[in-house]
């Protein structure tokens, strides 16, 4: 029997279903959310993430402004924008498209993010949060991760989980993510020794590493579930994953391909987080 395969697109279509009908339900409460998206320069990948997300924004009901700053604005003029959108009661979220241009500090940027509205949960008051189990927005992609695997009527609670890759963005936070739905952890890096043998062990196995279907069959238990985070760009222009997808068709229990699978849950987990952060700011319950 072959593998189950995670329909990303439509679980993720599912799930603005349910968003169109909270921002409604909110709206009856006199509370619109509101997304601001900060833009500096004119790399063409950005571009077109900040469109996506303007557009999605449109279709959900959820208030947008997109500031698209030129590439030679000082870190000091985009620190001033991100104050007054801390500031400005019509925004529930910031999110500050990166990467930056090389003379402004990210760091920086996203340290002054208000945490109510960091919808990006890239700021360390939210991974602190997220650590110590306080209320905080989760990051997007690891947290539309967990939905993938929750709505795939998958039982996190008492799995070996295998995180393979620990970026700050993907990796650590999947891995918390993953703790705090009752799995045992383990987490795999490039210095990770006997790699293999500890994939092949995992009930459920998140790939995120960067590397062209890397990942193939002899690293998965049959049956296993399989989350292929990676988004890699071949030579002939099509999108493939970290992991080898037609290698683990047969051996998985779960298998999420690309593009379709994790990747369409990155801009509805941003929705959901400025919903949550409308909410928070206005006393309603989540
Ligand atoms: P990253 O910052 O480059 O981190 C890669 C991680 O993988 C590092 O921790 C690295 O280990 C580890 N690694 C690299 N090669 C390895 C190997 N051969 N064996 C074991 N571990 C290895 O990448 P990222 O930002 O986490 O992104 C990972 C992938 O996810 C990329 O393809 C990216 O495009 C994709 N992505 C997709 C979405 C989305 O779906 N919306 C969002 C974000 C990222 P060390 O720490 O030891 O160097």
């Amino acid at each position: 029997m072959g593998a189950h395969i995670i329909e990303g697109k439509k679980i993720s279509e599912q799930i603005r279903g349910e968003l169109l009908q909270e921002v409604v339900n909110l709206k009856a409460k006199n509370v619109v959310p509101g997304l601001a998206v900060v833009l500096v320069g004119e790399d063409p990948a950005s571009k077109v993430y900040v469109g996506s997300k303007e557009k999605t924004c449109i279709e959900l009901g959820i208030y947008s402004e997109v500031h698209r700053l030129p590439a030679e604005t000082s870190e000091q003029e985009l620190l001033a924008l991100i104050d007054r959108l801390n500031n400005q009661s019509t925004i529930n979220g910031i999110l500050v498209q990166l990467p930056l241009p090389k003379h402004i500090n990210e760091k920086a940027v996203i340290d002054a993010i208000s945490v109510e509205k960091d919808v990006d949960g890239f700021h360390p008051q939210s991974v602190g949060n997220l650590t110590i189990g306080d209320d905080s927005l989760l990051p997007c992609t690891p947290a539309g991760v967990i939905e993938l695997i929750k709505r795939s009527g998958v039982d996190i609670a008492g799995k070996h989980a295998v995180v393979i890759g620990r970026s700050n963005i993907v990796g650590k936070p999947v891995a918390m993510l993953l703790l705090r739905e009752n799995a045992t952890v383990t987490i795999c890096h490039s210095r990770t020794a006997g790699m293999e043998e500890i994939a092949k062990q995992a009930d459920i196995l998140v790939v995120a590493i960067g590397r062209t279907k890397a990942i193939d069959s002899r690293y998965v238990k049959p049956g296993a579930v399989v989350i292929d985070v990676g988004i890699n760009r071949l030579p002939d222009g099509k999108l493939a994953g970290d992991v080898d997808y037609e290698s683990c068709l047969e051996t998985a229990g779960y298998l999420t391909p690309v593009p379709g699978g994790v990747g369409p849950m990155t801009i509805t987990m941003l929705m959901s987080n400025t919903i949550t952060a409308a909410k928070r700011a206005n006393g309603i319950e989540v």
